[in-house]
C-alpha cells in the first residue's frame, strides 16, 4: 500500500469545522470571532512512551489524549489537530485499530484530523491539537496567587502504579490492575474542566510528569510557593483504598509517592482563590470531574508537605520528584 492510500483510506475524513481539511498543502482554520488560537504539540516515541506491543487502539487514543490535556490546561476548546507518522511499515492491521482508537477520542470532542505527515521510520507518533479561548482568557501559568487554594483533578498515581506492575516492580491483582491501566493507556483529557474554569482559576497545568514537578512550574512562572497536604492527597489514588485494606501491598511512603510524582495522570492542577470555592465546586459539577482542594500558595519558594496536624513531613518525602 503506497502512502497516498494509506492516507486516504486510514486518515482522510470529510471536513466538517475546518475550512479545509486533509489532501492540500495546508489545512485552512478559521477560529471564531474574537478567539484566540491555542497549539500545542506532543511526540510520543516507542520505547520511551510506550510499550512496543501496546495495543494501537489504545495508543491512538493516548497519542491525541495527551495533546487534548495540553488544550484543557489552558481552558481551550479542540478544534483540529494534525498527525506526523513514522513507522516501520504499513501494517494495516496496526493502523485501522490506531486511526479507530484516535478518532474515537477526536470524536468525543468533535476535534477533526485535518493533515499531517507520513513516512517510514521507528514508530513515532507527534501531534498537534489547535483550540480556541476567548481573547485574554487562557488559564496560563503564572496567575497563582498567594492565599489561593491547589486543586487536583481526578485521580493522580493509577498510571504509575500501572506502569510499575507492568514492568513487574509492583505485584498488582489481576482486577486492579486492569482499573490502573486503563488510566495509564486510555487517560481522560479534562478538557469541560479546563473550560468551565475560565474566569475562575488563577493558574492552571496539567499533570503529566507528576504533580510535585509540574506544580512546580506553576510556581515558578507564578513567583510563589505551596504547602501541600498529604492526609488529602493520599486520597487521590483511587486504588489505594482497595489496595491497603485487601493487600496491604504498598507503604503509605510507596503510595503517596505515586501521588505526588507518579505521573502520566493528565489530570489538571489548578489555583482559585478562596472566595471562588462554591464557583469551583459549580464548575466542577458541570463538567463532571471531581476536583479536590489539596493545599495553598504560599510566599516561601517550594513545596512543602505536611499531615493533617500541620506536621512537616521529613525530607525525603518531598524529593518524591526524583521518584524514577
Ligand atoms: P506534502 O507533499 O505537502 O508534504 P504530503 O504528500 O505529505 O503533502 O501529504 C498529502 C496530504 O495528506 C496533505 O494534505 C497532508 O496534510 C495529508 N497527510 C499526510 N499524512 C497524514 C496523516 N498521517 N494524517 C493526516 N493527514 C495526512
Ligand atoms: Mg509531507
Amino acid at each position: 500500500m503506497g502512502e497516498f492510500d494509506l492516507i486516504a483510506r486510514y486518515f482522510k475524513r470529510p471536513a466538517k469545522r475546518a475550512v479545509l481539511g486533509v489532501g492540500d498543502d495546508c489545512a485552512l482554520l478559521q477560529p471564531a470571532e474574537g478567539m484566540q488560537l491555542a497549539i500545542s504539540t506532543d511526540m510520543l516515541v516507542e520505547g520511551r512512551h510506550f510499550f512496543p506491543d501496546v495495543d494501537p487502539f489504545t495508543l491512538g487514543h493516548k497519542a491525541l489524549a495527551v495533546n487534548l490535556s495540553d488544550l484543557a490546561a489552558c481552558g481551550a476548546q479542540p478544534l483540529a489537530f494534525t498527525l506526523a507518522l513514522a513507522m516501520p511499515r504499513a501494517d494495516e492491521a496496526w493502523l485501522a485499530a490506531f486511526s479507530r482508537g484516535m478518532f474515537a477520542l477526536a470524536d468525543t470532542h468533535d476535534c477533526e484530523l485535518v493533515g499531517g505527515d507520513t513516512t517510514q521510520g521507528p514508530l513515532n507518533i507527534c501531534i498537534t491539537v489547535f483550540g480556541e479561548v476567548p481573547r485574554g482568557q487562557a488559564l496560563l501559568r503564572s496567575g497563582a496567587q498567594v492565599g489561593d487554594d491547589i486543586y487536583a483533578s481526578g485521580t493522580l498515581g493509577e498510571a504509575r502504579l500501572a506502569l510499575d506492575a507492568l514492568r513487574e516492580h509492583a505485584p498488582l491483582p489481576d482486577e486492579l490492575l486492569t482499573l490502573a491501566r486503563t488510566r495509564l493507556e486510555q487517560p481522560t483529557p479534562r478538557v469541560a474542566l479546563g473550560m468551565a474554569l475560565r474566569g475562575i482559576a488563577t493558574a492552571a497545568i496539567d499533570v503529566s510528569d507528576g504533580l510535585l514537578g509540574d506544580l512546580g512550574h506553576v510556581l515558578e512562572a507564578s513567583g510563589v510557593g505551596a504547602s501541600i497536604d498529604t492526609s488529602i492527597a493520599i486520597h487521590l489514588i483511587a486504588a489505594s483504598a482497595q489496595i491497603t485494606r485487601a493487600e496491604k501491598l504498598f507503604s503509605y511512603e510507596k503510595m503517596l509517592g505515586y501521588v505526588l510524582a507518579g505521573g502520566d495522570d493528565y489530570e489538571l492542577a489548578f489555583t482559585a482563590p478562596p472566595s471562588a470555592r462554591q464557583a469551583v465546586q459549580e464548575a466542577a459539577q458541570q463538567a463532571r470531574t471531581p476536583v479536590t482542594r489539596i493545599g495553598q500558595i504560599e510566599v516561601a519558594p517550594g513545596i512543602r508537605l505536611h499531615d493533617a496536624q500541620g506536621q512537616v513531613l521529613p525530607k525525603r518525602y518531598a524529593s518524591f520528584d526524583h521518584f524514577a
